[in-house]
């Protein structure tokens, strides 16, 4: 849960922590993550489904990655149908390409703290501070190039049509993706008038 008091729910995180404890629907989605594919509708919609159902989803939530074609873009209408709580916003986090790859081939986590850093852009400090608390810069398995470059194409090929999708359903805002993780987190929370919590 974040600051702003509604749960973040990355199916990208809850994929990862399958995969990580093993499970079956772990075993059957690492194959298409590793290659930078899209996993089953079929196994993220059961993700989705199972999660929003939870208590902590009453007041609203925020999906992080879903939907990421249009097939689950509909199936999610269904599913907020269904617990009665109707889709406010789809942002758009908008960003250059050259940055992009930057901010995804950089990416690391603390090993020690979790915390997010990048290579290219986050402050030295930053980053000795990992290394001094005895911690190792670790990379996402699918943030190499090969995979990335295929993970880029899926998005155009599959998840940017849901951009005209959803502007045309007046529910698209966009954010400016670019600056700090900091700056761009703000924007976010004025976007969605996050900003009372
Ligand atoms: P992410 O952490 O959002 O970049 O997602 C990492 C990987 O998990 C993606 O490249 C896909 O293989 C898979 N994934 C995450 N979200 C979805 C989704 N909504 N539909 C299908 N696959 C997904």
């Amino acid at each position: 849960m974040a600051d702003h008091g509604l749960p973040q729910i990355s199916t990208g995180d809850l994929l990862r922590e399958a995969v990580a404890s093993g499970s079956e629907l772990g075993q059957r989605a690492k194959a298409a993550m590793d290659a930078g594919e899209l996993v089953s509708d079929e196994l993220v919609l059961g993700i989705i489904r199972e999660r929003v159902a939870r208590a902590d989803c009453g007041d609203g939530f925020i999906l992080d990655g879903f939907p990421r074609n249009l097939a689950q873009a509909e199936s999610l209408e269904t599913v907020l149908a269904a617990i009665s709580q109707p889709l406010d916003a789809a942002v758009l986090l908008d960003i250059e390409f050259d940055v992009l790859m930057k901010r995804l081939t950089g990416r690391r986590t603390c090993s020690v703290t979790g915390k997010l850093l990048n290579i290219h852009f986050s402050p030295q400090s930053e980053i000795d501070a990992c290394l001094a608390a005895g911690g190792e810069l670790v990379q996402r398995d699918d943030d190499n190039e090969e995979t990335i470059g295929n993970r880029l194409k899926v998005y155009r090929e599959q998840t940017e049509p849901l951009v005209e999708h959803y502007r045309s359903a007046g529910l698209l805002r966009v954010v400016d993706g670019a600056g700090e993780m900091d700056a761009i987190y703000q924007r976010l929370r004025d976007c969605l008038g996050l900003n009372t919590a």
